[in-house]
């Protein structure tokens, strides 16, 4: 395992252009990328790699405000070990837009009011149509909101596979005044929750929490994200998972139509990500979950 720290430079804060910052702290294109929908450069780097420091120095010599993410980084062999891996999409092309504000049908009867953590999607997933290209020569992908999406060939090796706690749904794409149109995606849903993680559980923000206690959480900051379970949590597990607390900003006032939702984040097995990864499927993170004693 090791740690990788993301550091985002806003482009229009650095007089002159970042290449000033990149080239004297020898960070080059094989960690700093470009990222044009923000206009910002994200130069990713090892905790330990002595670019990092003077990087960070050059930033506060020149008095350019930055922002800081980590988060662990394991090889294969540590992953095939894991109990369960938390899947996160990540991808830098972006995430498509979908939710039930593109028209997804949610029963919020044993939701939160507050948040809307809990609400129980009850119609195929719809997608926005106009940002179709964030799914274009993917196998898999997600909506922004972690709503997980497989081609109906990664969707057939999870089912032929034998993995236990999915189901899938349709996905349909709107398009204004034209209606749905059913994509050759399936949507991955579990079908077992988690119960509460161990409140071992490091790097997981809750700074504006809701009553429920069931949301407003946060991953990936500048602590990495670790997320612990009890050994007896793990008793009931399935291969696909989702947490019981809810992640992500959350904007819900009772109208479920005008709402952005937390949501779970996905747990699967090992075996989940080795059917992943031998479909050449990128842009996800997968993070070991700890066990703990309490
Ligand atoms: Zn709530």
């Amino acid at each position: 395992m090791w740690t990788e720290v993301e550091v985002m430079i806003d482009n229009r804060r650095v007089p002159n252009g970042p290449q000033t910052i990149l080239g004297p702290a020898g960070c080059g294109p094989d960690v700093a990328a470009l990222d044009e929908v923000a206009d910002a450069t994200i130069i990713t780097l090892d905790e330990k790699d002595e670019r990092l420091p003077r990087l960070l120095n050059l930033l506060k010599e020149r008095g350019i405000r930055w922002f800081e993410k980590r988060r662990d980084r394991f090889t294969d062999e540590e992953l095939q070990a894991a109990r369960l891996l938390v899947m996160e999409y990540g991808s830098l092309e972006g995430k498509i837009f979908g939710g039930p504000r593109v028209g997804t049908k949610y029963d919020m009867s044993e939701a939160c009011s507050r948040c809307g953590a809990g609400a129980r999607q009850t119609s195929a997933l719809v997608v926005e149509a106009d940002e179709l290209r964030h799914l274009e020569g993917r196998r898999a992908a997600a909506t922004c909101y972690e709503d997980m999406l497989v081609d109906e060939r990664l969707a057939g090796a999870l089912a032929e596979s034998g993995a236990t706690g999915l189901e899938f749904r349709g996905v349909f794409a709107a398009f204004e005044k034209r209606g749905h149109f059913q994509l050759p995606y399936r949507q991955l849903c579990a079908t077992h929750v988690m119960p509460r993680m161990s409140p071992r559980s490091t790097g997981i923000d809750l700074s504006q929490p809701c009553p429920c206690g069931r949301s407003c959480f946060m991953t990936y900051n500048r602590t990495p994200a670790r997320l612990a379970y009890r050994a007896a949590d793990l008793a009931d597990i399935r291969d696909v998972n989702v947490t019981w607390e809810w992640y992500g900003y959350s904007k819900y006032n009772g109208d479920v139509y005008d709402s952005v939702l937390p949501y779970p984040l996905f747990l699967v097995t090992p075996k989940v990500w080795r059917i992943y990864r031998d479909a050449g499927v990128t842009g996800f993170d997968w993070l070991p979950i700890r066990v703990v004693d309490a």
